[in-house]
């Protein structure tokens, strides 16, 4: 059993989601033009609301059903599901990992859908990161028992840029986990002193330089 596990978020965490979200938003309405790029972003949150998490591939669909005739689909459903990912990493995410990697075993535990989501994650360079050790959930913290299943530790380091989301887990598992925000993204700066934080980071890269015994639970 490993002494101790690491639990890295991936969007807005260690991936720039703001900047991919924004990129699709330009290239989206190149290609099919700002009134059927809109009804998109319209269709993408009407998919949020029914799945309760984000999921372009279904919103991909949705759109061709709402929208046939549209002679630019081909490209878009190329661009959406082709998108490289690269360069989308925030500066010293690979490093951190391989911090943490001296520190205990780490693993990818990402929100998000069950088919573009891992794509993102193997794409973006992360999966090899972390030697696959990666698991997707629409919601991580629902699902806390089998992932502790999976990776027995004594303590687990959970990295998120959601609040919320460690709050959560930190009233769940109590004192076996150590929370740790990243203030990225636009969700980052959100609830900031919650008391079930632990550890405030401005960025990623400062995990690099956290030493195992700052890494205990209050
Ligand atoms: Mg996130």
């Amino acid at each position: 059993m490993a002494r101790l596990t690491f639990w890295l978020d991936v969007d807005n965490t260690l991936l720039d989601n703001d900047r991919v979200k924004t990129d699709l938003e330009q290239h989206i309405e190149k290609l099919i033009g700002p009134d059927r790029s809109r009804r998109f972003w319209e269709l993408y949150e009407d998919v949020r609301r029914d799945l309760d998490y984000v999921d372009l591939l279904e919103t991909l669909r949705s759109f061709r059903s709402a929208f046939p005739e549209e002679p630019h689909f081909p490209h878009l459903s190329a661009f959406v599901m082709g998108y490289p990912f690269t360069g989308t990493l925030y500066p010293g995410a690979l490093e951190a990992i391989a911090h943490m990697k001296t520190l205990g075993a780490v693993a990818i535990l990402s929100d998000g859908d069950p088919l573009w989501q891992p794509a993102k994650i193997a794409r973006s360079g992360l999966a090899a990161a972390v030697d696959d050790q990666v698991l997707v959930y629409g919601h991580k913290q629902e699902h806390l028992d089998e992932v502790r299943k999976r990776f027995p530790a004594n303590r687990y380091v959970l990295v998120d840029d959601k609040a919320t989301i460690l709050a959560d887990v930190k009233g769940r598992l109590g004192a076996d986990v150590v929370t740790v925000h990243v203030c990225q993204g636009r969700y980052g700066r959100e609830d900031d002193r919650d008391p079930a934080i632990d550890i405030h980071l401005d960025r990623i890269s400062d995990l690099a330089r956290l030493g195992e015994n700052s890494l205990r639970s209050r």
